[in-house]
Order: structure tokens, then C-alpha cells, then sequence
């Protein structure tokens, strides 16, 4: 008897809440039903959006890219060293590293981009593991996007080309030969920082390692270092794109960039 009484308040008690929020349900619904939709009320045409002419062939630069190396001279890049002259060497319509004379810089800042690079490891096959065709792109100064003759030469997953620096391995390993050339397609967000200089949204980039891609929008962790946890530790805006001399004669042709 006890147990049918507390059934039977128990279901009261559902009714009553039941109609309550049926009624603040009701109380929500507009008095009146909008209008029914018509295609166009979804169209937004102005503005237009730019138009870009693509490059001829996959990997030409387009219409709104900066140049950054087409092959002739360094005249976007400068010395990370003093600021001067880069030394790197220019044959045949591609850069190489001069090893020992130090990384280079653009001229130019940036932050989220799009920029499209290739490498070619040094013909003669020397050294291994992180010894073999090192050299990488940093962006923003700070996060390598790890440049390496990853051809049939192991080293550390998260080390090897396509890799953030000790920070993310890639997906797949596609680096071709030494006596080939590799290309990066990159679409890199920076990261964000509260005003009071803390990480807000930490930077994101995905890669097209010889059009296979190798990162996902993937989150870099921080600053690239040799030894030592990934961190922000401090606010930065838009900075150098630059490429390092590791003591390798790493190549490099055809490098431009699209701020987004
Ligand atoms: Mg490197």
C-alpha cells in the first residue's frame, strides 16, 4: 500500500513538472511563424571576393604571392647573423647553404600564411640520422618545420622531415631522394595571446609534404628547442620566416608566401 502511494505521488509530481516546462516551452515559441525562407535570403554578394590568378602548373606562385626566392638572388632575405648580406650561395636558379655562414631571414614579417618551399637534401649522401640534409623553415622565428634527408636514414619520429621540431611527427615519411627535389605546402596560423601576454590559442599548421598531407591543422606545442618542454613563453606578433644553415648543403628554389 505504502509503495503504490509514493508511485502514485511520484506521478504527480512528473505531471506537474511535465506541464510546467511545457508551459515554459510554450512561453518561448513566437507568437508569430517568420516568414517562409526564399533562396536569396541566404546569398551574401558583396564584397566580392578577390580574384587570384593560380600559378600555371601546381607549386607556381599566384597572382597575390610574394616572391620570396625565384631562383635569381636573395634580395628578400638578410643575414639572421648581422643583418648583412645573406652568404648562402645561388647556382643554376636555386639557393644553398653556404655551411657556417649561419641562417637567413626575410625581410619581411608575417604571421597566418600560406607558403609554399622546396628542398633538395645535398646530392652527396653524408652523415645520418639528425647529421643528413638538415636545415628547416621556421616560422614566426620560433617554430620549425623540420627540413631533413629523411630518405632510408632513421632518426627520432618527431625529428625527421615533415615533423614540428621535437614537437609533432608527421604522419607519413614521402621524402624523396637526395637527388630530388621535395616540396612543402604550409598553412600556418599563428597563435594567439591574451592581453596580459599569456598563450591564448597556441599556433596551428598543416603541411603537404610532396603533396601528401603530413600534418593536420595540427597545435605546436611552443617553441621549438633542442633540449627542454615546449612552451610560450612570451606574447609575439608577425616575425621573419627563416631558414637555418645546420651545417648541411640543403637546397632550396621557387619559395613564396601568402599572407591570410
Ligand atoms: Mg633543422
Amino acid at each position: 500500500m505504502k509503495k503504490l502511494q509514493i508511485l502514485a505521488s511520484s506521478f504527480a509530481i512528473a505531471v506537474l513538472i511535465s506541464c510546467n516546462s511545457n508551459a515554459q516551452t510554450k512561453s518561448t515559441v513566437p507568437e508569430v511563424s517568420p516568414a517562409p525562407m526564399k533562396p536569396d535570403m541566404t546569398e551574401i554578394w558583396n564584397p566580392e571576393v578577390a580574384v587570384v590568378t593560380p600559378g600555371k602548373a601546381l607549386g607556381d606562385a599566384p597572382s597575390d604571392a610574394i616572391i620570396l626566392f625565384d631562383g635569381k638572388d636573395l634580395s628578400q632575405w638578410v643575414s639572421a647573423k648581422d643583418g648583412g648580406a645573406p652568404k648562402w650561395n645561388i647556382r643554376n636558379g636555386i639557393m644553398e647553404v653556404a655551411p657556417g655562414t649561419g641562417d637567413i631571414k626575410t625581410k619581411m614579417k608575417f604571421g597566418d600564411c600560406q607558403l609554399h618551399i622546396e628542398w633538395s637534401a645535398p646530392d652527396e649522401v653524408k652523415g645520418n640520422s639528425q647529421g643528413r640534409g638538415n636545415s628547416g623553415v621556421f616560422f614566426q622565428d620560433r617554430y620549425e618545420l623540420q627540413v631533413l634527408d629523411s630518405y632510408q636514414n632513421r632518426t627520432y619520429r618527431n625529428g625527421q622531415a615533415g615533423s614540428i621540431y621535437k614537437d609533432q611527427a608527421p604522419l607519413v615519411n614521402v621524402t624523396r631522394g637526395p637527388l630530388e627535389w621535395n616540396t612543402y605546402d604550409v598553412i600556418y596560423t599563428a597563435p594567439r595571446f591574451k592581453a596580459d601576454g599569456r598563450i591564448d590559442y597556441p599556433a596551428r599548421i598543416t603541411v603537404l609534404h610532396n603533396g601528401v598531407v603530413v600534418q593536420n591543422n595540427t597545435t605546436i606545442l611552443g617553441l621549438t628547442l633542442y633540449i627542454g618542454l615546449h612552451n610560450y613563453p612570451e606574447a609575439h606578433g608577425d616575425d621573419v620566416i627563416h631558414l637555418q644553415d645546420h651545417g648541411n648543403v640543403t637546397q632550396f628554389r621557387n619559395i613564396w608566401i601568402r599572407k591570410l
